[in-house]
C-alpha cells in the first residue's frame, strides 16, 4: 500500500469523484468515521490530481510527479497538520528540542506559509493541492485565516481537508467546502484486507476497532492485545468478585480517555448480552460477556453507563488520576455485580 494509491474500499467512490475534475470544487471537506481512511483518501486524491499519466483517473505511482509524491517534496503540494502528527508520521524529529511537546494544533503561521505558494506557477501549469488534516486541529484563528483564503480562492489551487468530526469545525468553514463522506467498507472486505496486510485473527481485530479497519491495523502493528489486559482483568474481577484494588492499579498505567473509551464499548457489549444479543466489540469473549450480563442489575449498568459518558468529557484533564481509577474501579465492578 503506497501512499499514492486508494484503499481498496475507496477506489470506487474516487473514481466518481475525480471524473468530475474539470469543474472540480476548489475545497472539499473529506469526512468519515476514525480510523476508516479520510487521510489516505485525501493523500491519494492530491496524488490523483497531481499524476502525470494517471489510470482512470487515479495515480499512476510511476511518473514523475508521483515519484515526487512519495519522496515528500512535490513542489505543488504542501501537508498541513500539526506538529504532533509530523511527528508521528516521522516527517518531523523530536529531538530539535526535546523540552517542548510538539503541537496539537494546525497554527496560523502554518495557513499564513502558504500564501507565497499561491502566487509561485505551478509545475507544467496543473493543479497546486493543500492537504490539512485532521481538520479538526485547526485553531480558531488559523480556521478564520483559512476561511479568509477560502473566499477568495487562488487559481489553479485545491484544498482537501480530512476530518473525522466536522461538527467540531468553524462552521463557516464548512459552508465554504464541498463535502465529501465516505463510509465505513463492509466487514468481509475490511477483514480480507487486514489478512493482506498480515494482521492476525482480523476479525476479533476488526470487531474491537469498532469496524474501522485502519484503526484495527494500526493496534495490531503496536502489538496491542485484541482485547486490552485491564479489560480481561475487569472481566475476571466481575466473575470472581473482586475488590478492585488490582484494577485501579492496572488502569493507572492507561491513558484516562483510552479506559473510559474501553469501558464504553465493553458496557455497549454487556448490554447487547442483557438482551440476550451477541456483543459487537469482543466477540472472542462472547461466552464471558453473556453470563456476566445474564446475572446483573440492568439499573446499576445503565447508570454506570451515564457515570462513563460523564467520565468521556473530563477524561482529558482528571483532576486526580489516582483518585479516578480507584473509584472507577470499584464503582465499575460493582455495577456489574449479580442481582
Ligand atoms: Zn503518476
Amino acid at each position: 500500500m503506497s501512499m499514492t494509491d486508494f484503499l481498496p474500499w475507496q477506489q470506487a467512490p474516487a473514481r466518481r469523484w475525480l471524473a468530475a475534475r474539470e469543474r472540480f470544487a476548489h475545497a472539499w471537506l473529506i469526512h468519515g468515521r476514525p480510523g476508516c481512511g479520510q487521510m489516505d483518501f485525501a493523500l491519494a486524491g492530491a496524488s490523483s490530481l497531481l499524476c502525470e499519466t494517471p489510470r482512470e483517473g487515479l495515480a499512476c505511482g510511476q511518473c514523475q510527479a508521483c515519484r515526487w509524491v512519495l519522496a515528500g517534496n512535490h513542489p505543488d503540494l504542501r501537508r498541513i497538520r500539526p506538529d504532533a502528527q509530523a511527528v508521528r508520521e516521522g516527517a518531523l524529529d523530536v529531538a530539535e528540542d526535546a523540552k517542548k511537546q510538539p503541537s496539537r494544533e494546525i497554527r496560523i503561521e502554518q495557513i499564513r506559509s502558504l500564501l507565497p505558494w499561491f502566487n509561485t506557477a505551478t509545475h507544467r501549469g496543473g493543479w497546486r493541492v493543500a492537504l490539512l488534516y485532521p481538520a479538526e486541529s485547526l485553531n480558531a484563528i488559523a480556521a478564520n485565516a483559512l476561511l479568509k483564503i477560502l473566499e477568495e480562492p487562488p487559481e489553479h489551487t485545491v484544498f482537501l481537508l480530512a476530518a473525522q468530526a466536522p461538527d467540531r469545525l468553524l462552521p463557516t468553514l464548512v459552508s465554504r467546502c464541498r463535502r465529501l463522506p465516505l463510509t465505513v467498507p463492509g466487514a468481509a472486505e475490511s477483514v480480507a484486507w487486514l489478512q493482506a496486510q498480515g494482521v492476525q485473527e482480523p476479525a476479533a481485530r476488526l470487531a474491537a476497532a469498532g469496524g474501522a479497519p485502519l484503526l484495527a491495523l494500526e493496534q495490531a502493528r503496536a502489538g496491542q492485545p485484541v482485547m486490552p489486559d485491564w479489560m480481561m482483568l475487569f472481566l475476571d474481577q466481575a466473575a470472581a468478585g473482586g475488590d478492585g484494588a488490582a484494577l485501579a492499579d492496572a488502569l493507572q498505567a492507561v491513558d484516562p480517555a483510552d479506559w473510559v473509551d474501553g469501558f464504553q464499548r465493553l458496557w455497549l457489549d454487556l448490554s447487547l448480552g442483557a438482551h440476550g444479543l451477541p456483543p459487537r466489540y469482543h466477540p472472542a469473549e462472547g461466552a464471558r460477556i453473556a453470563a456476566i450480563a445474564k446475572a446483573l442489575d440492568p439499573a446499576a449498568l445503565a447508570h454506570a453507563a451515564g457515570w462513563l459518558q460523564q467520565q468521556r468529557r473530563l477524561a482529558r484533564h482528571p483532576l486526580n488520576p489516582k483518585l479516578l481509577t480507584d473509584h472507577a474501579a470499584r464503582y465499575l465492578l460493582q455495577a456489574v455485580r449479580p442481582r
